[in-house]
């Protein structure tokens, strides 16, 4: 498989530290709000990613943090711990917050098919974990103590910005967010590993460590547990591209300090879901959640598949519009499925070719895109039902569009039509918005009549075409 690496910021062969194995880490949310479809994008794309190399024969250990202490408001270690804001705001403990967020996280996750990785950790389980890094970057000198805080020096560094893309925009976000500079630090560039003399006093979680009562900085995490649960060779880590710079930067800088040698291989960064503001963003109070879609009528798979048609190293701009196209796309895509027999036994046979597309398109940088079109592309072809079906299933363990059950749910709206009747009015309905597209009104309203005739009634709804037969 080919993957961009954020290193080089090129196209690189996937070869894994141990063959056959993936050990893969995701920074997970900062759970003092509901997560907006701009985080999901991501998570959707991580999955799609991890759901590829399992569809390749992979073994994929991935691990997922939580994060629920030491996310400050600032990137440049300023500002109010995120989850203390939240927690203030919504007169809840911080843990309550947390607790209740992460829920809702993986809510979301699991109405977009997205599969939990197996190992989620919680910062606030890991602090141990975190003091023994700090005390070993402290005893190696890439550590020192300035204002009660433990700091890195970045300065020990033969190479800081290590991203092939950093750019003077990426670098200025530290000091764009810095309202007050942090006057311990040695150079801009150092950051925070242990706070123990925040800017404000009421922290609500503080842990007892060498260098008094305090709590772990953000990037300390993801190292950590990361190292703790994945060992001192990573394959591939994850996240937006706005986590590149610093955070990931900071856990490159922290890690291989303390590891000695290079620690993560590739680095595999989704870029931003923008809406007409510019990049959806949580503190911008964004509302545009997987609720929101629901409530508007929408099935969130139709969100899941709105992603998949754009590859995941470009921005990707949100609007309704959009969001309608891919609703009718999918309604389509069951109505097609729904439209096959049921009997017969696949041909594997006939089936390799394009399982060998779908996987062309995966090792293509997860081109999924790509995936689609083979999968348009297989149901167009001169295959048997029972064979697309198996297909259509098959692509399903990555795509994770519930192609099947969802089609199954799509076929006669009424007990008691019979398959073959539905079939026809699925093909008319489905004429009827192709003739709708190329803007033959005339067509489609004929259409309309025939199916009036036979006592169709038809419903527009944001996801499609809806229709049930007249009594
Ligand atoms: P957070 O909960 O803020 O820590 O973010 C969770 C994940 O969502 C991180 O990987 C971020 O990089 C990512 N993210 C944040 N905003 C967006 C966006 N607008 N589009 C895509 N990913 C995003
Ligand atoms: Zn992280």
């Amino acid at each position: 498989m080919q993957l961009t690496n954020s290193l080089t910021m090129k196209k690189e062969e996937l070869v894994p530290h141990e063959p056959g194995v993936i050990r893969m880490y995701t920074c997970g949310p900062t759970v003092y709000g509901y997560a907006h479809i701009g985080n999901l994008r991501s998570y959707l794309m991580e999955d799609v990613l991890e759901k590829a190399l399992r569809y390749e024969g992979y073994q994929v250990d991935r691990v997922m943090n939580i994060t629920d202490v030491g996310h400050l408001t600032s990137d440049a270690d300023t500002g109010e711990d995120k989850m203390l804001k939240g927690a203030k705001q919504e007169r809840k403990s911080v843990l309550e917050l947390a607790d209740f967020y992460t829920q809702a996280f993986f809510k979301d996750c699991q109405k977009l098919n997205i599969r939990r990785p197996d190992i989620v950790v919680p910062a606030t389980t890991c602090i141990s974990d975190f003091i023994a890094l700090v005390s070993a970057l402290v005893e190696k000198g890439y550590a020192y103590l300035a204002g009660g805080n433990v700091y890195f020096d970045t300065s020990r560094l033969d190479r800081y910005y290590v991203f092939g893309n950093q750019n003077a925009e990426d670098l200025a976000v530290g000091v764009r967010d810095s309202v007050e500079a942090d006057s311990n630090k040695r150079s801009k560039t150092d950051f925070v590993l242990w706070f123990t003399k925040s800017k404000f006093e009421d922290q609500e979680l503080k842990w007892d460590s060498p260098w008094g009562l305090g709590y772990p900085g953000w990037h300390i995490e993801c190292s950590a547990i990361s190292i703790k649960h994945l060992g001192e060779y990573l394959d591939i880590h994850c996240g937006g591209i706005d986590n590149a710079f610093p955070h990931h930067t900071n856990e490159i800088a922290q890690s291989e300090a303390y590891l000695g040698h290079s620690w993560c291989k590739y680095w595999f960064h989704i870029l931003h879901l923008n809406d007409g503001g510019g990049k959806i963003s949580k503190s911008k109070g964004a509302k545009l959640t997987v609720s929101l879609l629901e409530e508007k009528g929408y099935d969130p798979l139709c969100y899941r598949l709105f992603c998949l048609q754009s590859h995941y190293r470009k921005p990707l701009t949100f609007t309704f519009e959009s969001l309608d196209n891919a609703a009718n796309a999918y309604q389509k895509l069951l109505a097609r499925i729904a439209s096959l027999a049921k009997e017969g036994q696949p041909d594997q046979q006939a089936a390799k070719p394009w399982q060998e597309r779908f996987k062309e398109a995966l090792d293509n940088d997860v081109n999924t895109s790509q995936a689609l079109t083979v999968l348009y592309d297989m149901l167009k072809a001169s295959l048997d039902d029972a064979t697309k079906r198996f297909l259509a299933h098959d692509f399903d363990q990555v795509l994770s569009l519930d192609l099947l059950q969802a089609a199954e749910k799509a076929r006669p709206k009424e007990a008691g039509v019979p398959e073959e009747l539905a079939r026809e009015i699925e093909a008319l309905i489905e004429k009827r918005a192709a003739a709708r597209k190329a803007k033959d009104w005339g067509a489609a309203d004929a259409i309309r009549d025939e199916l009036a005739a036979r006592h169709v009634v038809l419903k527009d709804t944001p996801q499609g075409v809806e229709w049930h037969i007249e009594a």
